[in-house]
């Protein structure tokens, strides 16, 4: 565990406007607390300075764990993972017609769908709730 004032940990929420800056679920609509995440991890001697920080859901977080890299499916190639510091959520996602699916459009997106399980079941079961709610996705 790392220390962070509740004070940096605020300012992370605010600048991710109380969303996972992975998969976009809004705190409003999951019942665990969004977490703070190291986007590089402390184990790889990330820092706990606010840019290698964002707000992350609990499977984004534990399905990211350590990894820093991933697997584009459609080049083979081992690429770095998404970061929403200096990289747009746009510019490598979109969400698929019915808007329950990520689709990555680079393969940063790709990997990072992979490595994180964007889709995974749970994510498009409650996703797909959320759409007929009228709660997703996000503008
Ligand atoms: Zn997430």
């Amino acid at each position: 565990m790392s220390f962070l004032s509740e004070l940096v940990r605020e300012r992370v929420r605010l600048r991710a406007a109380n969303r996972c800056e992975y998969c976009l679920s809004h705190q409003d609509y999951i019942l665990g607390r969004l977490q703070i995440d190291h986007i590089q991890p402390l184990a790889v001697g990330g820092l706990n300075t606010e840019d290698n920080l964002c707000l992350a859901c609990e499977l984004c977080n534990q399905y990211k764990w350590k990894q820093t890299v991933g697997l584009d499916p459609e080049s083979g190639e081992v690429v770095p993972l998404f970061n929403p510091r200096n990289q747009r959520w746009r510019e490598h996602f979109n969400w698929s017609p019915e808007g329950i699916e990520i689709i990555g459009i680079t393969a940063c997106g790709r990997a990072t769908i992979g490595a994180l399980r964007l889709n995974n079941n749970l994510a498009v079961i409650v996703r797909k709730n959320w759409v007929q709610a009228g709660w997703h996705p996000p503008n």
